[in-house]
């Protein structure tokens, strides 16, 4: 066998056009390989490789340059050019390469040789980087950050790609070329090629499935992810993944995961074999425009067109630039872009924190104001991420008047719920919903299922004693209150395993049978299409699905829903039938844009799933699946449906909100009815300011008008009737024949037929009819008929679903034999079959088939016997039928969750395969069972149990007696030795559930595991595996003591370990004491807080952290610098200390300051505050970083290059810093200037020394210097250096200055002694201390009554600082109120809470004077003279706070609340007005409204060119971590200034090369 490697790689120097060659170049010489013979073609990326370095060597002969160019020389990828004048700079050469997608050049390279017809001859195989690391099915490592790998091993690899953004189809083409772009990106940094991956902050649990299917679906043999292979090689050699794991296992496991992902990825696509799937083509590109189409993956979909090779090309580039920038800076850290949980800074969302705090606002107050805003937002996500986002209404010449348009009640009507069913949420949140659809006229819809479980008690809430009654049983849809009607219209079958009873199914005004579904297709709806005549079809888009859908699910899966909906509305009227079918879209839709859109689409009607449960408390935190719901919505925990706090009344209130909405938009358009807008795509566009690659799809297939094809039809949807022809049916007959016993007139009946196999579904409507009549008439319920009320003898060969959905008290018996699905959905009703009487003595019925495939499936309750064997996937989704059979074929009780099955016969291969409930018993008289039966999630034991034999027993008798059964027969002839040839087939999961029912206390019995062969595993032993509790003698089972704290849990291992991490918040309080107590701490001016008790509960702290989906800490409402706070607190919960720094330093500059002076508006954004004490943050963030210092893990960094431009940064504050530490990190030279004697602005001379300690300022201070800042103090410019001299000395300059301008009180006796401004008091203060000499005497609180006016941080700094001074007194002033102890409406999450705080100034001069120094709503009138010219006291008045006719704040004297307090010294301080003005003039600066320096929106350039700005005097005064904030993008846009591009961080850390244009 020969094989070739063929390289997909092109030199850097070509540029974008280099793509298309490539491709070019890859497919000929495929094709000439294949002609030469070969069979085996290797398309490979291996040789990328990064831009050569090229050193210039001094000339100054000091610096030994023959010796360096030797070295330099040796290390292969730099080249090193002697006496250059000692520059570096990147050089893009020959041997420089980029990538070209390995899809693009397979795909290209399949199709050219299809049509070289060359293609039989060899196998195309792809050796690749480009398979993307991420969560996935588990090869069981630890998530890790990439700093670790690249000092071990000097090697960094990352690349991250940006894949969604326009990636919307099925499974995905673009997705991945996007994402891949041809990007695998490695940094050799020396010779060593040891390639490491990308984006592992995510976890490296498993590579993409999705990428590996779409190479297999374009042709693909055989894949080498090698870069995933090496990662894993990597990690393990350098002990990241689990010391437990062996490579061996490592690989096995990723191998195991990609195969199960790609199977079940074959299976929803209902594909059974590789070689089908392979070069099949399944997919649907959205965004691709036809050259690439046509070139790489001819004939596949791509509707709306989209971008070129060069568009794909420029992203490559930026994303090599990403990997191997000369500025290594932070592009080292592996990052998490944000793809799959919302993240600050990065890939865009619809639903992003802002949204939902603000549609929960808007729909809990009923605001159309704060409605307005919301929608305004979300317009803006859904322009980022949606097709529809692109369009536009054009404007009707006829606007009409409001009032003219039908009433908001009549369009909610058009409005339903999403399937979600009472597994995957509350009881609470189910019915809530229910309510609220029943009572504005919609529809809700139960998900399959929809039972509430009857262990599960409900909660309690208004109505309940009487809802309870109804809500354990099903029939809880009888209970039709108008304002509590609990009854959901509309009745999902999905996978038809969860409760799909009759009754359930005659409930309802819809069945709705999912077929596929957007966001996982078929996932939990891996049902057969049906022709079933609809009447109504759900057309739902590809980003729908809950937070527990698979990961695998939710990205390249599905289409928009835009183009599902054109497309049906379009087919529907060119076939004339869309006035027989309504039609409901849904996925995502969340505004009144959206519904119109959808209905001038083609959408009759429309599905909310994610906003209404936003609406009801849902902060989108994506742990479905995991049980730990924080607001009582997707969860069954009794402990956390307590905190749901959802009403039905607000989901009513959105619903109104958004027709009104609806209605606004109906008026401009001039339209009066909504049924006049469905189909009118001619009144729909491409927006005009669509820019990007979105200015590249064409809209026009979707936006066709239908009805200007086929002007004639009619459309109206249901204004003609779907024909059943249900009269002709055999059900009719068996109907009538029944009526007496289903009108109470007769007990019992009996009837004999003969059923053709041409008859399908027999007695389905019959047994509709009883539960119709348990419906309306309530006197059947679930419940059915009493047993034996109508019997049915019949004889023939049935018709497919014989018995379907059969109630309980019908009794049919069939003398012949079935087609498929017997006893689909059974309900309680019982059926035998037998083969016919007359079939002579030599027919043995166990060896013949008396029925077909799938019969019991998703059964529910009642008795099937079969005398025969039934063919495959009997009893599959079963949950609580009981059937006796002589032989099943393949697939045999797959799914099962509840019943018994007894077997007398063989089985077919994969018996039980995901069995989770309900027991088998099979015969097995040869000892063959074991090997046909899948055990992954079944125990095999012998019959050993009493309970167990009499059930066996009794089942065979009257399976015999009904039957006849020789096989029956002769076990019972031999009973009870035949017991042992008996398996019991019982699932762990089944186990679990019961230990957990009987309380973990049974009675110790041995017996024999079969399945672990060799072993004498006892039956408790399986019941209780090693580890839970112990086995005492005396047969006692008793648990091991409880759990007290994280660090047993810690001894117990992984599993337990991230079990608490998940439940944490569940299990742990939030620590309060952080500080050290008052009465010592106010004695000394150390720091206040506690370090050692707050380290010691932090791993506890951390486990409180729920790793939200939608991460509220990160918001806008939450850190500013979007720390990564869970990844954090995962890593500290691990003990894994560095890689939380890691991700603590990929955003903050200096977090040894906020993690002691922020106020953390982190933890009032928190999820976890909206219902109890937030998670702790800020002592966190500190304990990581002060233990890293500790470590000595922080460490000067000096840049490895220097660009030779100069930056000069004007004050040296927290912004100064910032901006000069990241710009010094790219290779700028850098100098602060500073006009105090010390550096750190007022971090140095602002906050106290109890709050920063001036080492820490100063540590940063010193590590910045040795990495090549320079600073200079003492520099006042403007003043002692004129400002222009700097202007004209450097590249840029970019000001720092702060807001140093207080506010001033000038009321009568401001300039008397004494009376002083906050910042003067501590700056002068804080330079004694430092030990500057300076005239403090006048400054001194020592034995005085001070007066602090103003209320805020800064008060509470001077009055620590004046009682740790030695005051007699002190008070503060508040004009404002008190504010209250909780929330008020106006104030709701997540929004900064404005709530009554005791900070530790107040909590100490309580301790020493007994009371708060706090006085509110007192206004200051006047200084009070003592008659020296020095302050005596303050004359104030109490004031009141009340709101005006228009809702704005209004204040009031209070007559005769005058009062004097005597004070020998004042202090203001109410704030900052701006920057102090003398560079401003000097630079002619324009100034904001505020007075603050102006600069565009989001930006920090000036209106003077090189001179940008930051901090707070650019924001106005702010806090240090904004400070922080502003520093480092400032910086990011004077890079993007000198350099033309810059690869520096954007907000929230996240890299992406930013060009001048944006
Ligand atoms: C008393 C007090 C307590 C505070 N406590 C907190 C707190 O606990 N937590 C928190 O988050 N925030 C706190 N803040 C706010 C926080 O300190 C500021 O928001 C933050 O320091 C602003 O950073 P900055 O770099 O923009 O400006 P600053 O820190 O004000 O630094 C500006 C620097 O520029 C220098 N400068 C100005 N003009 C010139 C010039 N012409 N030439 C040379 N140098 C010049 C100044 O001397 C100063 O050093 C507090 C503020 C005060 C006043
Ligand atoms: S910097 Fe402040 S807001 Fe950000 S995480 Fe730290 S404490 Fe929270
Ligand atoms: S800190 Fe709070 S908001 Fe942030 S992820 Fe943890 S629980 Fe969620």
């Amino acid at each position: 066998m020969q094989s070739m490697t063929i390289d997909m790689t092109y030199p850097v120097s070509e540029g974008g056009d280099g793509i298309l060659a490539t491709i070019d170049r890859v497919c000929k010489e495929a094709c000439e390989a294949a002609k030469s013979g070969y069979q085996f073609l290797i398309l490979s990326d291996r040789s990328v490789s990064p831009e050569r370095l090229v050193y210039t060597l001094s000339s100054n002969p000091k610096n030994n340059h023959y010796f360096w160019y030797i070295v330099l020389s040796w290390i292969g990828d730099i080249r090193v050019m002697p006496y250059g004048g000692g520059k570096r700079c990147v050089e893009a050469d020959a041997r420089s390469r980029v990538p070209v997608s390995a899809l693009l050049c397979l795909g290209a390279t399949h199709h050219f040789l299809i049509e070289a017809r060359q293609r039989m001859k060899v196998a195309l195989l792809l050796e690749t980087g480009e398979a993307r690391i991420l969560r996935g099915a588990g090869i069981g490592v630890k998530p890790v950050s990439g700093d670790d790998l690249r000092e071990r091993s000097r090697v960094v690899v990352l690349i991250e790609r940006d894949f969604n953004r326009h990636a919307l189809p099925r499974v995905g083409v673009l997705a991945f070329l996007e994402g891949g772009g041809g990007v695998l990106l490695l940094r050799l940094l020396a010779r060593e090629r040891v390639p490491v991956p990308g984006p592992m902050n995510q976890g490296l649990v498993g590579a993409e499935v999705h990428h590996m299917c779409v190479l297999i679906g374009y042709g693909c043999d055989a894949i080498c992810p090698y870069l995933v292979l090496e990662t894993m090689f990597q990690l393990r050699k350098e002990g990241v993944i689990d010391r437990y794991l062996k490579d061996f296992d490592v690989f096995g496991n990723y191998a195991a995961a990609m195969e199960r992902g790609i199977a079940k990825v074959m299976a929803k696509m209902g594909i059974s074999t590789m070689l089908s799937y392979k070069g099949a083509q399944i997919f649907e590109a959205v965004g691709l425009g036809p050259e690439i189409i046509d070139k790489c993956f001819k004939n596949s979909a791509s509707r709306l067109g989209g971008i070129t090779f060069r568009h794909l090309a420029e992203e490559t580039f930026d994303r090599h630039r990403i990997a191997f920038d000369s500025k290594e800076c932070d592009s080292l850290i592996l990052r998490n872009p944000g793809f799959y949980h919302w993240r600050n800074g990065g890939e865009q969302h619809v639903n992003d924190p802002l949204s939902i705090a603000r549609l929960q606002e808007a729909s809990k107050s009923n605001s159309p104001e704060t409605y307005r805003q919301y929608v305004e937002d979300a317009i803006k996500s859904i322009r980022a991420c949606t097709l529809r986002g692109q369009l536009e209404f054009i404007p009707s010449e006829k606007p009409i008047d409001l009032s003219e348009v039908e009433p908001a009640s009549e369009i909610v009507k058009r409005f339903a719920t999403g399937a979600m069913s009472f597994g995957s949420i509350s009881y609470e949140a189910h019915t809530s919903l229910a309510i609220a659809m029943n009572r504005v006229g919609g529809k809700s819809n139960t998900g399959e299922g929809g039972r509430q479980n009857n262990h599960i008690a409900p909660l309690k809430n208004e109505k309940n004693k009487e809802l309870m009654k109804f809500c354990e049983s099903p029939d809880r849809y009888l209970y039709h209150d108008p304002e509590y009607n609990l009854r959901s219209a509309i009745k999902q079958v999905a996978s038809g395993r969860f409760g799909v009873t009759a009754t359930y199914l005659a409930n309802s005004d819809e069945i709705q049978i999912k077929m596929a579904q957007g966001a996982k297709p078929g996932e939990g709806g891996e049902l057969p299409g049906y022709k079933a005549k609809a009447e109504h079809i759900t057309i739902s888009g590809h980003d729908g699905g809950t937070g527990a859908s698979s990961w695998t699910g939710i990205k390249g899966a599905g289409l928009p829903w835009e183009l599902g909906i054109a497309e049906t509305h379009q087919v529907l009227t060119l076939n004339d039938l869309r006035s027989r079918i309504v039609l409901q879209v849904d996925g995502q839709i969340r505004t009144g844009f959206d519904v119109l859109i959808g209905g001038m689409l083609g959408a009759d009607e429309f599905g909310f799933s994610t906003a209404p449960l936003i609406v009801l408390g849902c902060t989108m935190m994506r742990k479905c699946h995991l049980n730990t719901c924080p607001v009582g919505i997707a969860t069954q925990d009794p402990i956390l449906r307590r905190k749901f706090q959802g009403k039905p009344e607000h989901v009513i209130n959105y619903l109104f909100l958004l027709a009104e909405e609806v209605r606004g938009y109906m008026a401009c358009l001039g339209v009066r009815k909504f049924q006049d807008l469905i189909g009118r795509t001619d009144w729909l566009r491409v927006r005009k300011d669509v820019s990007g690659k979105s200015s590249f799809l064409d809209f026009s297939a979707v936006l066709q008008n239908a009805s200007s094809l086929s002007p004639d039809v009619n459309i109206v949807a249901a204004s003609v009737p779907q024909d059943f022809q249900l009269d002709s049916r055999l059900d009719s007959v068996l109907i009538e024949k029944a009526k007496d016993v289903l009108e109470k007139k007769a007990k019992k009946v009996d009837i004999e037929m003969e059923v053709e196999n041409s008859q399908r579904t027999f007695a389905a409507t019959l047994s509709y009819q009883i539960a119709l009549k348990s419906l309306f008439g309530r006197k059947f319920g679930e419940i059915g008929l009493p047993d034996h009320s109508i019997n049915i003898k019949l004889k023939g060969s049935s018709g497919q679903s014989f018995c379907a959905f059969l109630a309980r008290g019908i009794h049919v018996t069939l003398e012949g034999d079935a087609n498929d699905y017997v006893g689909k959905g059974l309900s309680g009703g019982e059926v035998v079959i037998f083969p016919p009487k007359d079939m002579g003595e030599d027919f043995k019925s166990e060896e013949n088939v008396i029925a077909g495939n799938v019969c019991l499936y998703g059964a529910t309750s009642g008795k099937a016997f079969f005398r025969g064997v039934v063919a495959e996937r009997f009893c599959v989704r079963n949950s609580g039928a009981f059937a006796v059979v002589e032989g099943v074929g393949d697939h045999g009780c797959e799914y099962m969750t509840g019943g018994r099955v007894v077997i007398l016969g063989p089985t077919g291969r994969n018996f039980a395969a995901g069995m989770s409930g309900g027991i088998a018993y099979v015969y097995d008289p040869h000892g063959t069972f074991k090997k046909k039966c899948n055990t992954v999630m079944v125990e095999l034991l012998p019959l050993l149990f009493d309970e167990d034999i009499q059930l066996v027993y009794r089942l065979l008798i009257e399976f015999y007696e009904k039957t006849d059964s020789q096989v029956a027969k002769r076990i019972l002839d031999q009973w009870p030795h035949p017991t042992k040839k008996f398996i019991k087939v019982f699932p762990f999961e089944y186990q679990r559930a019961m230990r957990q029912v009987q309380g973990r206390a049974l009675v110790y019995q041995g017996s024999r595991s079969l399945s672990r062969q060799g072993s004498s595993i006892s039956q408790t032993d399986f019941l209780f595996p090693p580890g839970s509790p112990t086995v005492k003698s005396g047969h006692e089972v008793h648990d091991t003591a409880p759990i007290k704290d994280i660090e047993d849990v810690l001894r117990d291992g992984h599993i337990e370990r991230q079990c608490e991490f998940d439940r944490g918040f569940v299990k742990y309080r939030r620590e309060i004491g952080v500080y050290r107590p008052a009465e010592t701490r106010m004695k000394d001016w150390e720091e206040i807080y506690n370090f050692e008790h707050v380290r010691r509960g932090l791993r506890v702290q951390a486990a409180r952290c729920m790793d939200c989906g939608v991460p509220f800490c990160q918001s806008a409402h939450g850190c500013p610098l979007g720390n990564i706070i869970p990844r954090w607190n995962d890593f500290v919960f691990h003990g894994e200390w560095k890689e939380a720094l890691h991700q603590l330093l990929q955003t903050n500059n200096f977090p040894e300051f906020t993690g002691r002076v922020c106020p953390a508006p982190c933890e009032g954004a928190c999820v976890l505050g909206i219902n109890e004490p937030a998670v702790t943050i800020k002592n966190i963030e500190c304990a990581i970083i002060d233990h890293a210092f500790e470590q000595g893990w922080i460490i000067p960094q000096p840049p490895k290059i220097r660009t030779g431009k100069k930056v000069a940064v004007i004050g040296s504050g927290p912004a100064g810093l910032a901006a000069a530490h990241q710009l010094n990190k790219v290779g700028h030279l850098v100098t602060v200037f500073e006009r105090n004697d010390n550096i750190g602005g007022l971090l140095e001379y602002g906050i106290p020394t109890m709050k920063l300690s001036r080492k820490v300022v100063q540590r940063r201070v010193d590590l910045m210097a040795e990495e090549g800042i320079i600073f200079r103090t003492n520099a006042n410019i403007g003043k002692d250096i004129p400002t222009k001299e700097i202007y004209d000395g450097y590249d840029a300059m970019v000001l720092c200055l702060g807001a140093t301008w207080p506010r001033d009180l000038p009321l009568p006796g401001r300039n008397l002694n004494g009376i002083y401004f906050a910042m003067d008091f501590l700056e002068t203060w804080q330079k004694t201390q430092m030990g500057t000499n300076i005239d403090f005497e006048k400054y001194s609180a020592k034995g005085k009554k001070v007066m602090v006016i103003g209320g805020g941080d800064t008060g509470c700094d001077c009055i620590a600082t004046s009682l740790r001074m030695g005051a007699e007194e002190i008070k503060t002033l508040e004009i404002l109120p008190k504010p209250p102890p909780h929330r008020g409406s106006d104030n709701p999450w997540p929004q900064w809470p404005k709530v009554f705080k005791v900070d530790y100034g107040h909590d100490e001069v309580k301790v020493k004077f007994g009371r708060d120094p706090r006085l509110y709503n007192t206004m200051t009138k006047e200084f009070l003279d003592d008659g020296n010219g020095n302050v005596r006291g303050v004359r104030t008045v109490k004031v009141e706070w009340r709101k005006d006719d228009r809702g704005r704040w209004e204040m009031k004297e209070v007559e005769g609340s005058e009062a004097v307090h005597e004070t020998d010294m004042v202090l203001l301080a109410m704030g900052f007005l701006g920057p102090e003005k003398d560079i401003i003039d000097q630079l002619s600066l324009q100034l904001d409204p505020r007075s603050n320096i102006n600069t565009l929106d989001g930006q920090y350039s000036t209106s003077i060119p090189r001179v940008f700005a930051a901090g707070d005097c650019r924001r106005g005064q702010s806090l240090v971590v904004w400070a922080i904030m502003e520093g480092r993008q400032a910086a990011r846009e004077i890079d993007l200034f000198l350099m033309g591009d810059s690869s520096l961080p954007g907000p929230g850390g996240v890299i992406q090369i930013l060009h001048p244009q944006g």
